[in-house]
């Protein structure tokens, strides 16, 4: 039993091996692709689904596993102290945490092809840190701390570190990371105002996580392709290290940067009772797979070698993102095939009356 441990742990290469040999693609967006699913609330955003249903985020792994993630992320995304003690559940987090982990490592280490997935341990923007109070940066730190801690615990391959708004609290995060001495990916998450909100620009807050060993560096959430793809060119040429490029799936645009505030114009007849339609009425929004294919293509041609897609994320688009930079999935079985379709196909068989027919379907 113990030799073939070694033996898989042997063969399984490490992060930084796999970005040096090509594309490595990665799932996230698990907060919206759950509440979709039916098991989490909107707004509150806790991932109380690894202990409530984890056989429904095990599911989820495993269809992200077989339309392509490389990685296996553990959903801890939000499951953070700061909003368990707002959902007054604060007893609750160590136990969530390592039901979320051990979930992403039981799928991690069952792969559909030969050689283990990666499991990693997740931490993220936290909320509370204020720019102008060091008093949450430390309690911040703690919180990142314990995290961590649970994902060494639980046999993470690696770390991910997401979607910082303010540049310091990703600097502080990368630093908690990096004293595991796993490999550390840390992506930042500019708001509308196109900078950190404490004031550091996009590429220069990039270059200096890079500095401070950041194994991968770049950009996840808020920003679909439109307006995450200029910031990802720039700090593609400015650094050595790998970058990583996980958009949203929603059409973003120059005057709305993020989903956030895009505008309820889209010939919606009922309109979201919320201010504006993020997070419950973006559908109307969503990306075609196409985009989200062409992308990664060009972020992929540009050098950018870590690839996935954040919240919209469904297992086609990850298939999607996955196949435009030339990788054969499991999922690729099932990729799209038109030459069968009953009006639009060209197969021999698909009746003349029904081709004849395709203007007016
Ligand atoms: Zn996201």
């Amino acid at each position: 039993m113990k030799k073939n441990k070694e033996m898989s742990k042997n063969t399984k290469r490490s992060l930084i091996e796999r970005l040096n040999a090509g594309p490595v693609i990665c799932a996230e967006g698990f907060l919206f692709e759950i509440e979709r699913r039916g098991y989490m609330s909107s707004g509150e955003f806790v991932p109380m689904v690894s202990l409530d249903h984890p056989e429904a985020l095990t599911n989820l792994h495993r269809d992200f596993q077989h339309a392509g993630s490389d990685i296996v992320q553990a959903f801890t995304y939000n499951g953070h102290r700061e909003k368990m003690r707002v959902i007054d559940k604060e007893d609750l987090l160590e136990s969530l945490n390592r039901s979320a982990l051990k979930i992403a490592k039981e799928v991690a280490i069952s792969p559909l092809g030969s050689e283990h997935n990666l499991m990693a341990g997740n931490i993220s923007n936290s909320n509370i840190w204020d720019a102008k109070d060091p008093k949450t940066h430390l309690e911040v730190e703690k919180m990142f701390s314990e995290m961590v801690g649970w994902a060494v615990d639980e046999g993470a391959d690696m770390l991910i570190g997401e979607t910082f708004y303010y540049a310091k609290e990703a600097y502080t995060a990368l630093k908690v990371m990096k004293k595991t001495g796993l490999p550390s990916v840390i992506t930042i998450a500019p708001m509308g105002e196109n900078i950190m909100r404490d004031g550091v620009s996009i590429v220069d807050t990039c270059k200096e996580l890079e500095q401070r060993g950041g194994d991968v560096v770049g950009m996840n959430c808020f920003r679909g392709p439109e307006t995450m793809m200029p910031y990802l060119k720039e700090v593609r040429k400015s650094l050595k290290c790998h970058v990583a490029a996980l958009p949203i799936t929603f059409r973003t645009t120059k005057e709305h940067p993020t989903f956030f505030n895009l505008p309820d114009n889209n010939g919606c007849t009922c309109h979201t009772p919320h201010k504006t339609p993020f997070p419950t009425a973006l559908d109307p929004m969503q990306c075609n797979r196409y985009e989200l294919g062409k992308f990664a293509k060009e972020a992929y041609d540009l050098g950018i070698n870590y690839l996935g897609v954040c919240c919209g994320a469904n297992p086609m688009l990850i298939r999607e993102v996955a196949e435009a930079v030339g990788l054969e999935v499991p999922a690729s079985k099932y990729r799209e095939k038109m030459s069968s379709h009953f009006l639009f196909g060209t197969h021999k068989r698909i009746a003349k009356h029904q081709k004849d027919y395709r203007d007016k379907a």
